[in-house]
């Protein structure tokens, strides 16, 4: 397919911000839509060239996109620069120098979805020193035959900052409308997509098996399962009502979910909450692993915790210090850690997920030679309130968060906060508190000792069946004078113009700068109240920020149903 008709489609979606219309013209387009490029269309339109578990990096930095832009043009490298600084936009740099291009530079044919492709993937395997050079030779050879917008999206695609406000869910549901003209097989496609997080795939298998093809998806090695979740309740009552008789109550650790891939060969990778892969963040976890887990091919989660010389259970501020790509051989000496494992998802050739928790969970024990780095989760099987409260007592007694109740006869419900987990923290117990994972959309301007940074931050819940982002609270106290002071630097990258698509906010609450749903803050309230100036109806009242949630995506905050819900 030719790339300018992609580009005439994102033309469209750049001037939209409601999600239904752009999945209305996405879906429409993915119609015409050859098989072979509905993978690749699908990646590109979320800015990346393969899933986003795989980590792909183009690697290019924005002084070789400028030198590439300057080159097609045929204008010095100083002018590209200084229409840079006007415009602080990669794309439209490209587009303005090249709308501009002399006659004699026509187009070198048409470039296809497939060459783009290819290309990009020649530019993120170009490393080592002159890497740059090639690379921009490279992006020359694309930005040659393509149109000024066409350029546009490129040069964003490079660098990545395509920032179309499309978000997976939106390619997912407009994928369902296209190939199953219902928007009621969105649930198929959405288990599908839990069990196999990678658009090209579910694309590709949507395109050549129907529907058919997406229930036959199933745990694949190496390929990363989006992560389980649980539900909250205000009261313990609720909890046996859920769950009659025994049930499994699990210490709630404050550490960094992971989930362990084991493969035929031996090669064991890790991925975060984030489906990210932190394999190289945690080599001794690997080799600990190695050692003590038995099975040939395996899939098994746990909470990894940082750990002192003694064992003893370090906060979570520590392990953050375990997130970095440098001087990781002097910090897994610096800060050991210690996974307590908790599920089972695969072993030599089955698939555990639709089997029952009690199922999971013994033979993760059977697998399990436990050490001082690799344990089980403290565990307990009763239906006796006095043993669990006594339970629960001793995980807070180790700096845990609470506990996980499980459901002894459940499955494992990929991506889905179901019934089946159930977390108890200590703010239920006595407080009307409790913590929500918001995400940052808006900056409001500090003023005396705050001036200089953002005073506050607009925060959203997602609302998951619309897809779309809706604020629910302006979150100001909890923040050290040193987090004030560094909130530009976090967040001003993520900075635009104006309000992003699928951010849905009231007109009193339009705050003075935007910013593009990324940044994921844990933050305490008091109470849930009516309002009419957030987008939900709702507010939280008394936020304070308790921490960032690097771990999480924009689509895994707290969803405005479960706000809902908790006032209900
Ligand atoms: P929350 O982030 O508050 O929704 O709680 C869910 C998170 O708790 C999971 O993603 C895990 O990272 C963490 N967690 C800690 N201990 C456990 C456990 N025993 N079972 C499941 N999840 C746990």
């Amino acid at each position: 397919m030719d790339f300018q008709k992609l580009v005439d489609v994102y033309e469209q979606l750049e001037k939209i911000s409601s999600g239904n219309t752009m999945r209305e013209i996405l879906s429409e387009f993915f119609k015409t839509v050859p098989k072979e490029d509905l993978a690749l269309i699908s990646y590109l339109t979320l800015g990346q060239i393969a899933s986003e578990y795989e980590s792909v990096v183009l690697g290019m930095a924005e002084k070789s996109v400028l030198k590439a832009i300057a080159k097609t043009g045929a204008v010095s490298e100083q002018k590209v620069k200084e229409i840079m600084q006007k415009t602080g936009d990669v794309g439209l740099t490209a587009a303005q120098v090249l709308q501009k291009k002399p006659q004699t530079l026509v187009p070198l044919g048409k470039l296809t979805i497939h060459e783009l492709f290819e290309k990009l993937h020649k530019i993120a395997e170009t490393t080592g020193s002159g890497s740059q050079d090639q690379k921009a030779n490279i992006l020359l050879s694309l930005l040659q035959k393509t149109s000024p917008e066409g350029a546009k999206y490129i040069c964003r695609i490079v660098l990545g900052t395509l920032r179309m406000g499309v978000g997976d869910m939106t390619v997912i549901d407009s994928l369902s409308i296209a190939y199953t003209g219902e928007k009621k097989n969105k649930e198929l496609l959405e288990r599908a997509y839990n069990i196999c997080p990678d658009v090209g795939v579910i694309a590709e298998t949507l395109a050549a098996k129907g529907l058919k093809g997406l229930e036959k998806i199933d745990v694949h090695v190496g390929r990363p399962i989006k992560m389980m979740l649980a539900q909250r309740v205000k009261e313990w009552e609720e909890i046996q009502k859920k769950m009659p008789g025994k049930i499994a109550c699990e210490g709630k650790y404050d550490g960094e979910r992971i989930q362990a891939h084991r493969d035929k060969k031996g090669n064991i990778s890790l991925f975060s909450r984030r489906l990210d892969s932190v394999t190289d963040q945690f080599p001794d976890l690997v080799q600990y692993l190695e050692k003590q887990v038995s099975g040939k091919e395996y899939v098994i989660e746990g909470e990894v915790v940082a750990i002192d010389e003694n064992g003893k259970l370090q906060p979570f501020q520590v392990l953050m210090q375990r997130r970095r790509k440098h001087d990781v051989a002097e910090y897994v000496k610096k800060i050991p850690v210690q996974i307590k494992l908790f599920d089972l998802l695969y072993l030599d050739g089955k698939s555990y997920i639709d089997e029952a928790y009690e199922k999971r969970t013994a033979m993760l024990k059977k697998m399990v030679k436990k050490s001082k780095h690799v344990v089980l989760a403290d565990q307990i099987i009763t239906d006796d309130l006095g043993e669990i409260n006594t339970f629960f007592k001793a995980m807070l007694k180790d700096g845990d968060e609470g506990i996980m109740v499980k459901n002894l006869q459940g499955e494992y419900q990929a991506g889905t906060r179901g019934w089946n987990w159930i977390k108890w923290k200590k703010e239920y117990v006595g407080e009307l508190s409790d913590t929500f994972d918001l995400v940052v959309i808006g900056g409001l301007y500090g003023k005396g000792r705050r001036s200089g940074t953002y005073g506050a931050l607009l925060c959203a819940a997602y609302n998951k069946k619309k897809d779309q982002f809706e604020s629910v609270c302006k979150l100001g106290t909890g923040m050290t004078d040193e987090m004030l002071e560094e909130l530009p630097k976090r967040l001003d990258k993520y900075k635009v113009e104006k309000k992003p698509a699928r951010v849905v906010v009231k007109k009193e609450m339009e705050p003075d700068v935007w910013f593009e749903p990324k940044i994921v803050v844990e933050v305490l309230a008091a109470e849930i109240t009516k309002s009419p100036f957030h987008a939900l109806g709702l507010a939280l009242r008394f936020p304070r920020f308790i921490k960032y949630r690097e771990d999480k995506k924009a689509e895994q905050a707290t969803t405005t149903k479960e706000i809902e819900d908790m006032v209900k």
